[in-house]
């Protein structure tokens, strides 16, 4: 994610590495990369300007202090900056009514709005509420059809009338209906246009007032660059949205739309789309995107993407037995089955730190079919060699080998790996979320 704009500021701060002491001049040449690589990423030229003097406000206002190296000065500074200007301390929860609570969603074609829709009720539903996906959308025929697929992908009921040219009336109908049936959340997905135009926004603001959602949210496509800001921009005068979910920041985006939306438009981002699946979507900490911009990764979300994706159940067997001590080759095996989903491990190393390298490195290998094997492997063995590993010899090698249709030394080497992971699993096991943290650092 953002790699350009991740390397420009990498390099910045290693022309400060290895220096001993913070001086103006080598100050001066490290802000001036920064600033190279906020343009480079599209950063629109006023935010730049204004981030600039914040990041040059803090680095003089601050004692140079003796235990940090500059680089370190220089990272903690610009991690504040990034902060700030990502939205500070704005959380992403979506405050939910007791009874029904209406979101309106928003935004140009393509953007990714319909996505995002069934995203967002897979999040919902992983709550434990109940939404309805509403098509709003009239103006395309193919649109109403696009949400009943995306509707069954993610388990959620769709709401949408034959024949009907009346996107208000529909969206007033489905709210009854949602009040009728026990539904917690209801998601318009509004009629988009190729560009911002009269009408459509017209059509926006009566579906505003006539059908009072609790909140407007604009879909903005993080590729398009200041497009996105102007558009943010556009939307927010006409509709005072409550938030932008920003999407495809997993391809090219530089970085631009999302360093510059908030603030140019006052408008924080609430989610952004990382895959086109349907687990794709995040909810957007600026204080964690800090940490991912500048190569530190972001642990916590880590933690909650693997609460949410896994299976609760086995997690909490797992963990207890990790307490005995008890790390075996079919925990490994039920951690593979878990992990072995499209984009989910690539999702997961993105948010490690150091780990965007490695992550890179797997975008080309197919790293399921490496779960598969390993698993195969695994599946090879008796009961009892996967309970007690030790007892492999030479001969079971050949026999696990043969049976899954691998070489002995791949086996021998599957072994080393458990025997890492497990180690590594029981440390975690051991220190909680700290022993983790410290693990990874290692
Ligand atoms: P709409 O016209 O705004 O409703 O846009 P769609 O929901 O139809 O999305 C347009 C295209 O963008 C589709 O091909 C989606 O799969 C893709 N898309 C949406 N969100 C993301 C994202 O976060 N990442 C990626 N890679 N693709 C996305």
């Amino acid at each position: 994610m953002l790699d350009s704009l991740q390397d420009g500021l990498r390099s910045a701060f290693k022309t400060l590495r290895g220096q001993g002491r913070l001086t103006e001049s080598n100050m001066r040449e490290g802000l001036k990369m920064v600033e190279n690589a906020l343009l480079e990423a599209d950063v629109s030229y006023s935010v730049v300007k204004d981030f600039m003097k914040d990041v040059s406000d803090k680095a003089v206002g601050q004692d140079v202090l003796k235990s940090l190296k500059p680089e370190q000065q220089l990272v903690g500074i610009v991690q504040q900056a990034l902060i700030d200007i990502l939205g500070g301390d704005s959380d992403p929860a979506l405050h939910l009514k007791p009874d029904v609570t209406v979101l309106m969603m928003c935004g140009l074609q393509g953007a990714g709005k319909t996505t995002t829709c069934g995203k967002l009720a897979r999040l919902i539903g992983q709550e434990g509420k109940k939404a309805l996906l509403v098509a709003a959308d009239l103006q395309r025929p193919a649109a109403v059809q696009q949400l009943h697929i995306v509707g069954e992908s993610v388990n959620t009921q769709v709401y949408s009338e034959e024949g009907a040219s009346d996107p208000i009336a529909v969206c007033q109908n489905a709210v009854k209906h949602a009040r009728d049936n026990g539904i917690d959340v209801v998601i318009l997905d509004t009629a988009g246009r190729l560009a911002i135009d009269e009408e459509l926004m017209n059509q926006l603001k009566t579906i505003d007032l006539k059908v009072q959602p609790d909140q407007v949210y604009l879909v903005v496509d993080g590729m398009t660059g200041q497009d996105a800001v102007n558009s943010a921009k556009a939307f927010n005068d006409a509709l005072e949205l409550d938030g932008v979910m920003m999407t495809k920041l997993d391809g090219d985006a530089r970085g631009g739309a999302l360093l510059s939306v908030k603030h140019v438009t006052g408008v924080p981002i609430k989610f952004i789309g990382v895959s086109e699946h349907m687990d794709g979507l995040e909810p957007f900490h600026p204080d964690r995107m800090a940490s991912r911009i500048l190569g530190m990764g972001d642990i916590l979300s880590m933690f909650e993407l693997a609460q949410r994706e896994f299976d609760q159940e086995q997690v909490q067997k797992t963990q207890e037995r990790l307490q005995k001590g008890q790390f075996t080759l079919d925990d490994f095996r039920k951690q593979l089955n878990q992990i072995a989903r499209p984009g989910l491990m690539q999702k997961m190393l993105g948010l490690m730190p150091g780990m965007g390298e490695l992550g890179k490195l797997l975008q080309g290998g197919d790293h399921e079919k490496e779960m598969r094997r390993l698993g195969g492997m695994i599946d090879s063995m008796t009961p009892d060699e996967r309970a007690n590993p030790k007892l492999i010899d030479n001969s079971r090698r050949q026999r696990i080998a043969k049976g899954s249709g691998v070489s002995p030394q791949e086996v021998n080497e599957m072994l080393k790996q458990f025997d890492s992971m497990a180690t590594m699993m029981k440390g975690m096991a051991g220190g909680g979320m700290t022993g983790a943290m410290d693990m990874m650092r290692k």
